[in-house]
């Protein structure tokens, strides 16, 4: 993990990615979120307490921990209040009252609350946001601290509980399995917990007004959550959720995760989100006709890729999003649609016709969220898959996703991964589709 620190015991206020440049700190690495969420609807008020378990991965005197819009009460270190606690604009830097030797296990608990809202960043608006009747939570890349203290980054994986307590009147939703629900009066208290190491982008509540019908429970269980007005439409729309979770299984291996749902919110989205576990479609992207087909396949594909197998930095997002896009291409010839061949063509075609100026294997920050990055991403793989052939590239696909299950991932990795599975020279390939800028020849 890339970090310089300002003292050899000074954990460093960010992680060192340079897409994300104040986000994640160093000096420990954390292996669970234990978060207890107090809120009300009505008026956005949170109060919360966040148990973070941690160990040091060298000699701390002091470390911080990402947190933006709110306001920390009261923080102890293994039970006992810090010597110093600095908040700024968005970390919570803690000198604790004794040194934390490297190696050592220990507990940040710190209750906070306030009206959280979503962080500023060259994405738009990210994390925690109100709705006209909820709340959704899509953080990618950098909007976690928005609702929680944590190690923002996606290198730093770990489990998670989350327990929130919201009126009755609405559903809620966040990450992993459902272990309990309790109905007292007025509030509901609903715990969720994730097995599978998670990185703190992909944790999410939703909270709406929801009916829930349930798809499939095979192989893991499969809901749409929507507004009840909504719901006609959308049991159309995703009826054939079941037969991408198939395809993809078929083609990436098993489902890594124990359930998936997906939440159609009472507003309009831009482009729906992935979170571990589910997705988050805007009302209108629901028709009743299967027109977001496509965004429904690419979302469920996250899943394997971004979500269990996710980018250790974020320059190398098109780990995530081409292969995702490949994702709808297979879906769209399996269902009868135009086939990856035609599709691939086509797209190559149009981006001929685009500016040939940014590098798919590190777009830059501004760019990371390019469709061009989308896009050509899943030319690399359809390259690869015309160089390598088919039974090679499938196999390539499911190893990898298998392999580096709940991991986190580089593009020199999945270059080692195909290299070692391939009898001819991929450096040519590599190098012309992720790293120059100019478009190359698709091969025949
Ligand atoms: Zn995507």
């Amino acid at each position: 993990m890339p970090h310089t620190p300002s003292h050899p015991s000074h954990g460093s206020l960010t992680i060192g990615d340079s897409y994300v440049p104040t986000s994640g700190n160093g000096g420990y690495t954390v292996s669970s979120y234990d978060l207890d969420l107090d809120y009300r609807v009505a008026n956005n008020r949170l109060a919360a307490t966040a148990v973070i378990t941690a160990t040091a991965t060298h000699e701390l005197t002091r470390f911080s921990v990402d947190f933006c819009g709110l306001v920390a009460t009261r923080v102890t270190i293994d039970g006992v209040a810090p010597s110093k606690l600095v908040e700024s604009a968005r970390k919570l830097t803690i000198t604790p009252a004794k040194t934390i030797p490297a190696g050592q296990e220990f507990v940040v608990t710190v209750r906070y609350g306030g009206s959280p809202r979503p962080v500023r960043s060259p994405w738009g608006e990210l994390g925690w946001e109100e709705l006209s009747e909820g709340v959704l939570v899509a953080s990618q890349p950098s909007g976690a601290p928005s609702w929680f203290p944590c190690n923002d980054h996606p290198s730093d994986k770990a489990s998670f509980r989350i327990r929130i307590a919201a009126e009755s009147s609405y559903s809620v939703l966040a990450n992993g399995r459902l272990v309990s629900k309790v109905r007292r009066a007025s509030r509901t208290t609903w715990t969720f917990e994730t097995v599978e190491p998670m990185a703190t982008y992909l944790a999410s509540i939703q909270i709406g007004v929801y009916r829930e019908l349930v798809l499939s429970r095979v192989p893991v269980p499969q809901t749409v959550l929507a507004p009840a007005s909504v719901m006609a439409r959308a049991q159309k729309d995703f009826a054939d959720q079941e037969k991408m979770l198939a395809l993809f299984e078929r083609s990436f291996g098993p489902y890594p995760f124990g359930e998936y749902s997906v939440v159609v919110a009472d507003d309009d989205l831009e482009i729906p989100v992935e979170a571990h576990g589910f997705a988050v479609f805007g009302r209108n992207h629901i028709d009743g006709l299967g027109g977001s087909e496509r965004l429904i396949a690419h979302e469920l594909a996250h899943s394997w890729f971004g979500n269990s197998v996710t980018a250790t930095t974020w320059k190398d997002i098109w780990l995530h999003e081409g292969f995702a896009c490949y994702a709808e291409w297979l879906w769209s010839e399996e269902s009868g649609g135009p086939t990856v061949h035609r599709l691939a063509h086509q797209h190559w075609a149009r981006l001929s016709h685009l500016p040939q100026d940014l590098t798919i294997g590190d777009p830059g920050p501004e760019k990371m969220f390019d469709d061009r990055v989308y896009k050509r991403g899943a030319l690399t793989l359809h390259a690869l898959r015309v160089t390598l052939g088919d039974d090679a590239f499938f196999e390539l696909l499911s190893s990898w996703a298998t392999e580096n299950r709940y991991g986190n991932v580089t593009t020199e990795g999945f270059y080692l991964h195909a290299r070692d599975r391939s009898s001819v020279d991929l450096d040519a390939l590599f190098e012309s589709w992720l790293f120059s800028e100019r478009l190359p020849v698709l091969p025949r």
